[in-house]
């Protein structure tokens, strides 16, 4: 016989009784007075039935005024006392324990407003459920600070992603040449420190073309400083065409340009700066108001390769001097650095 079923035919049996004592001697069937029977047969508490049983040996009738004085001596005021003492002190480690779970729900434990609901009902009627309803409330509050938190960190998170965006944007518009919206110095200046380090750890070569256009004073002094833009323009937008994914054309400052060919050797970068020149070379300067030709423009380029670690500034230097050979060869050529005593 299990432990539960024992004490079940065990409160039958002293509820019977207890009924049935009543009955016998007259006593009105009251909550009170069935607990002190109750009780009595149950004996519990011990003291309750010795008691009962010193009045009868002492030849107390037993009846209803019997049965409400041992009530009261047992389970009134004073037995009260005793008893909220030990009730506050269940509050306690209740309150205890529910404080610690009110710190999980700021960690956003949900689930714990069901618990704390069960506790409330199994609660209900003392002052203990009053306490545990406002803490269910507080706890739904808090909840919902959570879900009120969860939808500011979300808007943050937006709010975030758009200043991301936009700060993006403007360093990518800070790296953007204004005139011709190819890469800017900083930009060159940027990639090149990346390239170089990149090509000194991994060994891969670097290639490096410098572009100058060829007697653009001249131009500008002829056609006017407007038009002059227009060729800046149009040879940033032929670099741009002759290159592949992943190299860089930069509008170095003024008519100058350059652009970083990683992992690319002399002999590879050697093909596409002709095919730039040679595209710039075919392409025809018109005036877009009146459609007159102004006859081509041309360009002159200065190739040099990376030395694993040598500064960005040396690998600038030698292929400005090849480019410089190409000025002084005549213009409009290639000059590779290797050549550059020809
Ligand atoms: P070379 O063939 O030796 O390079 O002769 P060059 O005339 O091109 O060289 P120089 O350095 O004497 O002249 C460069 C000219 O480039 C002078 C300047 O007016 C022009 N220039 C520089 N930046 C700009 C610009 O942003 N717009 C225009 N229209 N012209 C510019
Ligand atoms: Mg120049
Ligand atoms: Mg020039």
């Amino acid at each position: 016989m299990g432990g539960n079923e024992h004490n079940r035919e065990q409160t039958e049996f002293c509820a019977r009784n207890a009924l049935s004592r009543m009955a016998v001697l007259g006593i009105p069937p009251t909550p009170e007075n069935f607990l002190v029977w109750f009780c009595y047969f149950a004996n519990r508490p011990a003291s309750l039935k010795t008691a009962v049983d010193r009045l009868v040996g002492d030849g107390r009738a037993i009846d209803a005024a019997f049965s409400e004085e041992i009530h009261r001596r047992f389970f009134g005021q004073e037995a009260e006392a005793a008893e909220v003492m030990e009730a506050s002190e269940t509050v306690d480690a209740l309150l205890a324990r529910l404080t610690e779970r009110v710190s999980a729900q700021a960690r956003g434990a949900e689930a714990y407003g069901g618990a704390l609901a069960d506790a409330e009902s199994a609660l209900k009627g003392g002052d203990i459920g009053g306490i545990v309803s406002r803490l269910v409330d507080e706890t739904h509050r808090m909840a919902s600070l959570n879900r009120e938190m969860q939808a500011h960190l979300k808007a943050a998170g937006s709010e975030i992603d758009t200043l991301r965006r936009s700060l993006g944007e403007a360093r990518e518009q800070a790296e953007t040449d204004g005139l011709t919206g190819i890469a800017n110095r900083k930009r060159f200046d940027y990639t090149m420190r990346g390239a170089t380090k990149a090509a000194t750890s991994d060994g891969e070569p670097l290639t490096l073309l410098m572009v100058d256009i060829d007697h653009f004073k001249r131009f500008n002094d002829t056609h006017g400083h407007q038009l002059g833009d227009q060729v800046l323009r149009l040879v940033a937008r032929t670099l741009t065409d002759c290159v592949r994914q992943g190299d860089l054309p930069a509008r170095y400052g003024g008519e100058e340009f350059a652009v970083v060919l990683p992992r690319t050797t002399l002999s590879a970068g050697r093909p596409i700066a002709e095919r730039i020149r040679t595209t710039l070379a075919a392409r025809k300067i018109v005036r877009r108001n009146t459609g007159e030709e102004l006859g081509g423009i041309t360009i002159s380029i200065g190739a040099a390769l990376f030395r694993p670690g040598e500064a960005p500034a040396a690998l600038i230097a030698r292929a400005d001097s090849a480019l410089y050979a190409a000025k002084r060869q005549g213009r409009n050529r290639l000059v590779v650095e290797d050549e550059t005593a020809a």
